[in-house]
């Protein structure tokens, strides 16, 4: 961790991969939040479209930011196509040899998750 230092306002910085501010960051990650749950209530009511448009944009935020987005919430999206999982409507959900099997319906494609301990 880089310790504080003064910053300096002679020179402006050119547009490279700073880090944005931590409050940025934070309304990102809110955001984030927000889009997923949005997603879910969308996915629920049967609009997976309109679900994986929100996933879409969580995952723009999350880039511009440079905000990981929290693991429980990867979860809720496919790692190969990115749209929204919801099990028993966009995915499978199996649990085997003490991991999380998914499939994904859109894709076809099968993720694997540890199991989640908690
Ligand atoms: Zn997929």
């Amino acid at each position: 961790m880089a310790g504080k230092k003064a910053k300096k306002k002679t020179k402006l910085v050119s547009i490279s991969r700073r880090r944005k501010p931590a409050w940025q960051q934070t309304i990102a990650r809110e955001r984030i939040e927000i889009l997923f749950k949005e997603a879910e209530k969308q996915a629920k009511a049967g609009n997976t479209e309109l679900s994986n448009r929100y996933v879409q944009l969580a995952r723009k935020i999350g880039m511009r930011y440079q905000v990981k987005i929290a693991k429980p919430l990867k979860r809720k999206f496919c790692k190969y196509c990115y749209s929204y999982l919801q099990p028993g409507l966009t995915c499978s959900q199996r649990i085997k040899d003490k991991s999380i099997i998914i499939k994904c319906f859109s894709c076809k494609k099968i993720i694997r998750y540890p199991f989640a301990k908690k």
